[in-house]
């Protein structure tokens, strides 16, 4: 079987982002959350903070781990021997994007393939911009992340 890198900046990490995660973990001998620790927006949380709360959100999935990475995916890939790359993609927005991404990504690494695995129906309308958004203006989040993210968000919002 092969390996993964699921890469993104999860901040925070949503019941969306899991779903892909654990999905991917049945397809793949070895998937790596990889939270990049450079993202050109403003973050709510830094790395550290992102990393644990995905990696304690995953721990009963012992094929899953979480590291940081501040290069292109692809190269992170090679790096760790991954093959592929998984992304998630929402219901039509996320295909043009992802298209397009994916298709610089062979360009820079033919040997890479990347794998779009669709959001379940329930997490079709999730996007951790929008959570803080809500979180923000004092909206329920509950049913949309983990406990310890719910905490670490109000937490930041107090
Ligand atoms: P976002 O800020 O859009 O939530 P990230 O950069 O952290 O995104 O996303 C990492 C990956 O997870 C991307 O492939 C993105 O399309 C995917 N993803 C984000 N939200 C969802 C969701 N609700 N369902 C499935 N995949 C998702």
């Amino acid at each position: 079987m092969a390996k993964a890198i699921y890469p993104g900046s999860f901040d925070p990490v949503h019941n969306g982002h899991l779903d892909i995660a654990i999905r991917a973990s049945k397809l793949f001998e070895k998937l790596t959350v990889a939270v990049y620790d450079k993202p050109l927006k403003n973050l709510m949380f830094n790395t550290n903070e992102r990393i644990e709360m995905f990696s304690e959100s995953i721990k009963d999935y012992k094929n899953i781990e979480v590291v940081p990475f501040t290069e292109l995916a692809p190269n992170f890939a090679r790096k760790i021997n991954a093959e592929f790359i998984i992304r998630g993609l929402r219901a039509g927005f996320d295909f043009e994007q992802e298209f397009e991404m994916a298709l610089m990504w062979r360009n820079l690494a033919p040997d890479i393939d990347v794998v779009c695995m669709m959001s379940s129906l329930s997490y079709q309308f999730v996007f951790s911009s929008r959570i803080k958004e809500v979180a923000k203006l004092g909206g329920k989040i509950d049913n949309l992340v983990p406990q310890l993210v719910l905490k670490n968000i109000n937490k930041k919002l107090i």
